[in-house]
């Protein structure tokens, strides 16, 4: 076999991102657009000792779990990976995904497995459902403003005008953000030059409240006073029905993070509110009074609205609390599951490392009168850790909701040693997940239940959340 070689193959499995696997001549492949099921003729483009890339000639009989995608540039666009694969099958591929890695690197078995998983959650609309956009800001080759989001592996901007994952709205506002930038002669930001104004456009969406957040990231300290004039962009976008809140965040650092650390409101409030009722499992029925809250465009905030309300009520049945417990919320954001947890328990500690999320945490528990409720700025590693040796704090239930890298390994020390009855971890990468599961397993956890709920439609992405029970010994 060499580079460019054509030869027939079959897609029998899929990888981590939604790539489609076949074997051919004792090799693995890893083919990009394939879908389990398809027959492909493949080009081979690089190849190691017993595994190789190709990419698909043709498709000489289409899987039948092929659908016809809504967005014609899911190819190119790095935004979705399994546009083209059936919603059940998408499903089915994330809960295998979540079972292998707990096998694979979480030890278990299957038949364990199987006595624990529930099946996955999947989303009624797996299209539309993103609150949230983050789009870049850059030329096209013929020198015009685009925006759009970045091609898979690159840098470079697909203009995506109407991304099918997210709200109408944002084409609107990103059309005059962009028409605003020809009339004013602003300038995107180029990442090679370290030159230009504006790099991203963040725009927030509350589906129960419909209010609207724009926040431009700007690579200055400030914008120019002419060219937020009147009847520029603030009048503009404070037409658009629902506009709450137009603000501009600094960055001027070179870097691939998007936001800086100082947001500047123009225009509106510095924040907007949405509403979340828990959603209880299997019919979906609301529980309990809905809690709103304030979002700051520096806060961590669900995507998927819609699938949170499943997510966090699928974690609070897990927690099962009668009213009297302390349990700590370790990766906390805006304090959504910590004032969930706080409307069943005695008292609720929360920590979370930003800290104008941690304002938004404070001033959501006041909005919605939960007395009960505390907050920690700081990571979780140091502040648990800090807070067990001097102040000797318990739980009887520790729920963790942390980043794609999973709990560093002093907090899930902690953990151990305060020694709660429960421990419920929410994740949204099942291979730290796995790997934080096998420490707790060897330190008198036993999992109980793992759940997959499915917050990202059309991407490879999975939301899990698992239950464990501290072994009595
Ligand atoms: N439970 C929240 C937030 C989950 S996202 C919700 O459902 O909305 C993970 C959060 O962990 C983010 O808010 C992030 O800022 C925070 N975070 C990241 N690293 C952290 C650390 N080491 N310690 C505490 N919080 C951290």
């Amino acid at each position: 076999m060499k580079k460019n070689d054509i030869f027939e193959l079959e897609i029998t499995d899929m990888g981590t991102d939604g790539e489609g696997i076949g074997h051919y001549d004792g090799m693995t492949f890893f083919v990009k657009d394939a879908l389990i099921g398809d027959v492909i003729t493949a080009r081979a483009t690089k190849l190691k000792k017993n595994y190789g890339y190709a990419r698909v000639e043709e498709i000489k009989t289409p899987s039948t779990f092929r659908v016809e995608p809504q967005c014609e540039l899911h190819k190119r666009c790095g935004g979705c990976q399994i546009q083209a694969l059936s919603y059940e099958k998408q499903l089915e591929f994330k809960n295998n995904k979540v079972r292998n890695n707990l096998m694979r690197i979480g030890g278990f078995s299957e038949a364990k497995l199987d006595s624990k998983m529930q099946p996955p959650v999947g989303a009624d609309n797996p299209y539309r459902y993103r609150n949230k956009a983050q789009f870049p800001v850059g030329y096209d080759r013929d020198g015009n403003i685009v925006t759009g989001f970045y091609a898979s592996r690159s840098h470079n901007i697909i203009p995506v005008e109407d991304c099918r994952l997210g709200v109408p709205q944002n084409k609107e506002i990103l059309d005059i953000i962009k028409e605003w930038m020809n009339e004013c002669g602003i300038t995107p930001y180029d990442e090679n030059t370290h030159k230009g104004l504006v790099r991203h456009v963040l725009i927030r969406y509350g589906f129960t409240s419909k209010q609207i957040m724009v926040c431009l990231v700007i690579n200055a300290d400030e914008l120019e006073p002419e060219h937020l004039a009147a009847d520029t962009l603030c009048e503009r976008l404070s037409k658009i029905d629902g506009m709450t809140s137009i603000s501009y965040n600094i960055n001027k650092e070179n870097t691939n993070v998007i936001l800086g650390k100082k947001t500047v409101c123009i225009w509106g409030r510095p924040y907007i509110e949405d509403t979340i009722h828990l959603l209880s499992y299997p019919d979906f029925t609301p529980q309990g009074t809905g809690i709103t809250y304030q979002i700051s465009p520096q806060s961590f905030y669900q995507v998927n609205p819609v699938q949170t309300e499943r997510l966090y009520g699928t974690a609070l049945e897990f927690a099962d609390l009668n009213g009297g417990e302390t349990v700590w919320d370790l990766y906390c954001g805006i304090g959504t599951i910590s004032s969930f947890l706080a409307q069943k328990a005695g008292k609720v500690c929360g920590v979370e490392i930003i800290p104008a999320a941690i304002e938004d945490a404070r001033e959501n528990a006041k909005r919605n009168g939960l007395d009960n409720v505390e907050f920690f700025v700081g990571k979780a590693e140091e502040v648990l850790p800090e807070q067990y040796e001097k102040n000797h704090i318990k739980a009887d239930v520790i729920v963790v909701d942390p980043p794609r890298k999973g709990c560093d390994e002093l907090c899930l020390e902690t953990i151990v040693k305060m020694a709660p009855e429960k421990v419920v971890y929410v994740s949204c990468d099942s291979s730290t997940l796995a790997r934080d599961v096998k420490y707790l397993g060897e330190n008198g956890y036993a999992v109980k239940r793992v759940r997959t709920v499915d917050m990202f439609g059309m991407s490879g992405h999975v939301e899990t959340v698992c239950c464990l029970h501290r072994v009595n010994s």
